[in-house]
Protein backbone atom coordinates (compact mmCIF):
# COMPACT_ATOMS: atom_id res chain seq x y z
CA UNK A 1 0.00 0.00 0.00
CA UNK A 2 2.77 2.52 1.10
CA UNK A 3 4.06 1.75 -2.69
CA UNK A 4 1.09 2.97 -4.07
CA UNK A 5 0.98 5.82 -2.07
CA UNK A 6 4.23 6.73 -3.10
CA UNK A 7 3.98 6.05 -6.97
CA UNK A 8 0.91 8.47 -6.80
CA UNK A 9 2.37 10.88 -4.96
CA UNK A 10 5.81 11.26 -7.66
CA UNK A 11 3.57 11.12 -10.24
CA UNK A 12 1.53 14.45 -8.45
CA UNK A 13 4.60 16.03 -8.24
CA UNK A 14 5.36 16.10 -12.32
CA UNK A 15 1.53 17.11 -12.59
CA UNK A 16 2.77 20.99 -11.93
CA UNK A 17 0.34 23.68 -13.39
CA UNK A 18 -2.74 21.00 -14.47
CA UNK A 19 -2.78 19.95 -10.89
CA UNK A 20 -5.42 22.01 -10.06
CA UNK A 21 -7.74 20.76 -13.03
CA UNK A 22 -7.41 17.25 -10.74
CA UNK A 23 -9.01 17.83 -7.94
CA UNK A 24 -11.77 16.05 -8.51
CA UNK A 25 -10.41 13.19 -9.93
CA UNK A 26 -7.95 13.18 -7.46
CA UNK A 27 -11.13 12.26 -5.27
CA UNK A 28 -12.12 9.27 -7.45
CA UNK A 29 -8.30 7.80 -7.19
CA UNK A 30 -8.83 8.08 -3.63
CA UNK A 31 -11.66 6.56 -3.26
CA UNK A 32 -10.49 3.52 -5.59
CA UNK A 33 -7.70 3.55 -3.14
CA UNK A 34 -8.99 3.42 0.50
CA UNK A 35 -11.24 0.23 -1.55
CA UNK A 36 -9.14 -1.99 -1.87
CA UNK A 37 -7.91 -2.66 1.59
CA UNK A 38 -11.57 -4.34 2.10
CA UNK A 39 -11.25 -6.23 -1.19
CA UNK A 40 -7.61 -7.49 -0.10
CA UNK A 41 -9.09 -9.05 3.22
CA UNK A 42 -12.21 -10.57 1.37
CA UNK A 43 -9.60 -12.03 -1.25
CA UNK A 44 -7.49 -13.40 1.78
CA UNK A 45 -10.64 -14.52 2.97
CA UNK A 46 -11.65 -16.75 -0.56
CA UNK A 47 -7.87 -17.87 -0.73
CA UNK A 48 -8.60 -19.62 3.18
CA UNK A 49 -11.50 -20.84 1.78
CA UNK A 50 -10.11 -22.15 -1.40
CA UNK A 51 -7.44 -23.86 0.67
CA UNK A 52 -9.85 -25.66 2.82
CA UNK A 53 -12.00 -26.79 -0.06
CA UNK A 54 -7.96 -28.01 -1.16
CA UNK A 55 -7.50 -30.20 2.28
CA UNK A 56 -11.41 -31.54 1.99
CA UNK A 57 -10.46 -32.70 -2.06
CA UNK A 58 -6.98 -34.71 -0.63
CA UNK A 59 -9.13 -36.15 2.00
CA UNK A 60 -11.58 -37.56 -0.38
CA UNK A 61 -9.14 -38.50 -2.71
CA UNK A 62 -7.27 -40.53 -0.20
CA UNK A 63 -10.32 -42.14 0.73
CA UNK A 64 -10.87 -43.35 -2.58
CA UNK A 65 -7.10 -44.45 -2.57
CA UNK A 66 -8.02 -46.21 0.46
CA UNK A 67 -11.00 -48.05 -1.06
CA UNK A 68 -10.06 -49.10 -4.60
CA UNK A 69 -7.06 -50.72 -2.44
CA UNK A 70 -8.92 -52.52 0.12
CA UNK A 71 -11.27 -53.88 -3.10
CA UNK A 72 -7.64 -55.42 -4.94
CA UNK A 73 -7.31 -57.11 -1.33
CA UNK A 74 -10.65 -58.61 -2.41
CA UNK A 75 -12.92 -56.57 0.06
CA UNK A 76 -16.53 -56.15 -1.89
CA UNK A 77 -19.28 -53.74 -1.73
CA UNK A 78 -17.40 -50.68 -1.98
CA UNK A 79 -18.07 -49.33 -4.98
CA UNK A 80 -21.13 -47.34 -3.77
CA UNK A 81 -18.91 -45.72 -1.10
CA UNK A 82 -16.41 -44.64 -3.93
CA UNK A 83 -18.99 -43.45 -6.07
CA UNK A 84 -19.95 -41.31 -3.16
CA UNK A 85 -16.67 -40.11 -2.41
CA UNK A 86 -16.32 -39.35 -6.31
CA UNK A 87 -19.64 -37.07 -6.50
CA UNK A 88 -18.13 -35.27 -3.42
CA UNK A 89 -15.02 -33.84 -5.09
CA UNK A 90 -17.55 -33.10 -7.52
CA UNK A 91 -19.31 -31.14 -5.71
CA UNK A 92 -16.09 -29.24 -4.29
CA UNK A 93 -14.28 -28.95 -7.80
CA UNK A 94 -17.60 -26.76 -8.38
CA UNK A 95 -17.49 -24.79 -5.41
CA UNK A 96 -13.87 -24.30 -5.86
CA UNK A 97 -14.31 -23.25 -9.53
CA UNK A 98 -16.93 -20.51 -8.28
CA UNK A 99 -14.53 -19.42 -5.19
CA UNK A 100 -11.66 -18.90 -7.97
CA UNK A 101 -14.23 -16.75 -10.66
CA UNK A 102 -14.73 -14.47 -7.37
CA UNK A 103 -11.23 -14.03 -6.55
CA UNK A 104 -10.24 -13.29 -10.33
CA UNK A 105 -13.79 -10.73 -10.65
CA UNK A 106 -11.33 -8.73 -7.41
CA UNK A 107 -8.10 -8.55 -9.22
CA UNK A 108 -7.19 -4.89 -9.90
CA UNK A 109 -6.83 -4.22 -13.46
CA UNK A 110 -5.26 -1.10 -13.98
CA UNK A 111 -5.24 0.42 -17.36
CA UNK A 112 -2.26 2.37 -18.67
CA UNK A 113 -3.07 5.67 -20.95
CA UNK A 114 -1.08 4.85 -23.79
CA UNK A 115 -0.33 8.49 -24.67
CA UNK A 116 0.39 9.91 -21.52
CA UNK A 117 1.26 6.55 -19.59
CA UNK A 118 -1.10 7.37 -16.51
CA UNK A 119 -2.50 4.86 -14.29
CA UNK A 120 -5.93 4.98 -14.28
CA UNK A 121 -7.62 4.02 -11.31
CA UNK A 122 -9.14 0.81 -11.03
CA UNK A 123 -12.40 0.42 -12.93
CA UNK A 124 -11.61 3.72 -14.69
CA UNK A 125 -12.00 4.16 -18.17
CA UNK A 126 -10.78 7.63 -18.97
CA UNK A 127 -7.18 8.94 -18.21
CA UNK A 128 -7.32 11.22 -15.68
CA UNK A 129 -4.30 13.24 -16.98
CA UNK A 130 -5.32 13.84 -20.86
CA UNK A 131 -9.42 12.38 -20.61
CA UNK A 132 -8.52 10.11 -23.31
CA UNK A 133 -11.06 7.15 -23.13
CA UNK A 134 -9.08 3.95 -22.41
CA UNK A 135 -10.20 0.60 -23.88
CA UNK A 136 -9.38 -2.29 -21.69
CA UNK A 137 -7.63 -3.91 -24.29
CA UNK A 138 -4.71 -1.42 -24.22
CA UNK A 139 -2.32 -2.30 -21.95
CA UNK A 140 -2.98 -3.61 -18.78
CA UNK A 141 -0.75 -3.88 -15.84
CA UNK A 142 -1.81 -6.59 -13.83
CA UNK A 143 -1.14 -6.27 -10.23
ZN1 LIG B 1 -3.57 10.09 -20.92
Amino acid sequence: MVDVFRRIGEKAKDLGDKAKDLGEKAKDVTKEATKRPSELLEITRLKIDLSKLEKEKENNLHGIGTLVYQKCQGKENLDQEIERLCQQIKALEEEKAKIEEKINSYKPRILICPDCKWELPAGGTYCSFCGKEVKETEEVKEV
